[in-house]
């Protein structure tokens, strides 16, 4: 059942060939047996996904069932919902039970499908290697020395590792993309603005953007059915009317107009990664696609850009962190400015800690303007020039990062050798505009290499399409580590 894709669960719950129950059940035994070795999920409780299931079990024989109904999922730990511990990958929130459901969470719920846990995470999805987590590290399914991507690092080994047909994500600065090609798995960052950020615990809040990562473009395009849409509780979520996103699974290829910008394969790039990355470019240009250059002159300045910007947001989402309305309180204080101090550096672990140092002086009177307000001029530009790009093509392709997955521990005493991991994932979020990573192949050491796809505005369905039709004439996303054969 476990190496089944969502069309394929979905058939067999429709036929009566499975049951939710017995899906759930087999997700959460899996989990059981395999996850500590990986340590992708933070929280489980099996009593309420059972009780979910057969309610969708209910629901299906009273004929109120939609396609996704019984379906388990998954969901990164940035999301809050109803009666699970919903902690963000932090000690401030290790015990905080939410008394309400993410719009995603409440969306998911209502298509029938079912929650199998919470999925660890960088802590306050600040990271890309999942070592940022007050819950430990994340492990690769392919290969257990090596880290799954940051931030959404559970989500991704959980797929990989088949403990779940498909898990949420939230991309601020790469964090679907980024994981998903240290995974092997497929995963899109929609639009700013389609999916609610309502219940997503806020990191930076004009950058995050929530959604799927599952095995296919296929299979993220249902998910992205469920929880796209407007939602009123999150105010810059955009009105737009309702779309179906496998409209355009089946449209051939002939005619895409692919722009490789140069600045996307130049020094830094992992020589395996580009030599996997032109290849799949070959492979569309030979199911007919075209490919020309194009260039995004600003890349370069995308890191330092994103790395002012989104500390400064960080630094003022993160103030409502206290220890009085929720969250970690010291044992042991003297006034009340000593309980905030004290409940903070102990709520807060180190990378945190540094983003909201970096946010707070950007944002000081005598840097606002040197560093603040020039960064967000920059941010035009860099979006700007993907305008500029889009005038000679349809799509953007390129690595989603300069490397292959790195070894467990071999950055994460170099804060700047981790941010420059982000160098070809920030400028979309910078820019608002949709991306995702597919699986195109693997490295000599057999870690999984993915594709970057970034497109205009509102373009999903069309990535997803163009996504699927590869995978049609590819098997990398079909391959599974080979410790779980
Ligand atoms: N790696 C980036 C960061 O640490 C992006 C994280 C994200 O997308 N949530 O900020």
């Amino acid at each position: 059942m476990h190496t089944h894709t969502l069309t394929q669960l979905s058939a067999a719950l429709a036929t009566g060939q499975v049951s939710s129950v017995e899906l759930t059940q087999h997700y959460l035994d899996r989990i059981q047996q395999l996850d500590p070795q990986f340590n992708s999920f933070i929280t489980l409780d099996a009593e309420r996904s059972l009780a979910e299931a057969r309610a969708a079990d209910a629901r299906r024989a009273a004929g109120h069932a939609g396609p996704l109904t019984g379906i388990p999922l998954a969901h990164k730990d940035i999301y809050v919902a109803e009666g699970w511990r919903s902690t963000c990958g932090s000690r401030m929130l290790e015990n905080f039970v939410s008394p309400y459901d993410a719009t995603v969470v409440a969306r998911c719920k209502d298509a029938g499908m079912v929650t199998l846990g919470k999925l660890n995470c960088d802590e306050f999805a600040m990271g890309s290697s999942n070592e940022n987590s007050h819950f430990g590290p994340v492990k690769n399914p392919w290969d257990t020395q090596a880290v799954p991507g940051g931030s959404s690092g559970g989500s991704a080994a959980a797929v990989a590792a088949r403990l779940t047909p498909i898990a949420t994500g939230t991309d601020t600065g790469g964090s679907i993309r980024q994981p998903a090609s240290f995974c092997g798995i497929t995963g899109i960052k929609p639009t700013y603005g389609v999916v609610s950020r309502y219940g997503m615990v806020a990191y930076a809040s004009s950058f995050d953007q929530g959604g799927p990562m599952a095995r296919s473009a296929e299979d993220c395009a249902h998910l992205l059915n469920v929880i796209a849409g407007f939602d009123e509780r999150d105010s810059t979520s955009l009105q737009r009317p309702a779309e179906d996103y496998t409209r355009e699974l089946n449209q051939p290829l002939a005619g895409l107009r692919i722009g490789l910008p140069k600045e996307y394969f130049g020094d830094g790039l992992d020589s395996e990664v580009a030599a996997t990355v032109q290849a799949a470019v070959e492979q569309f240009r030979q199911l007919g696609a075209t490919v020309k250059d194009v260039s995004l002159p600003r890349t370069r300045m995308a890191i330092p850009t994103y790395y002012i910007l989104a500390p400064a947001e960080a630094s003022s989402n993160l103030s409502r962190f206290d220890g009085v309305r929720y969250g970690h309180r010291a044992a042991e204080y003297g006034d009340l400015a000593d309980m905030y101090e004290r409940s903070r550096s102990e709520g807060f672990g180190a990378e945190v800690k540094r983003r909201i140092l970096t946010g707070t002086y950007v944002l000081s009177h005598g840097y606002y303007d040197a560093y603040y307000i020039k960064a967000q001029k920059v941010r035009r530009l860099i979006a700007d020039d993907f305008q500029r790009a889009f005038a000679d093509c349809d799509v953007i392709m390129g690595p989603a990062a300069p490397t292959a997955a790195f070894d467990l521990g071999s950055r994460s005493n170099d804060p700047l050798q981790m941010y420059l991991e982000d160098v070809y994932t920030l400028s979309p979020n910078l820019a608002g505009l949709p991306a995702m990573s597919i699986p195109a192949g693997f490295n000599r050491a057999g870690r999984p290499i993915g594709l970057q796809v970034i497109g205009n505005y509102f373009s999903e369905a069309r990535m997803l399409g163009l996504a699927h039709q590869f995978q049609l004439n590819s098997d990398w996303h079909q391959q599974q580590p080979g410790s779980l054969a």
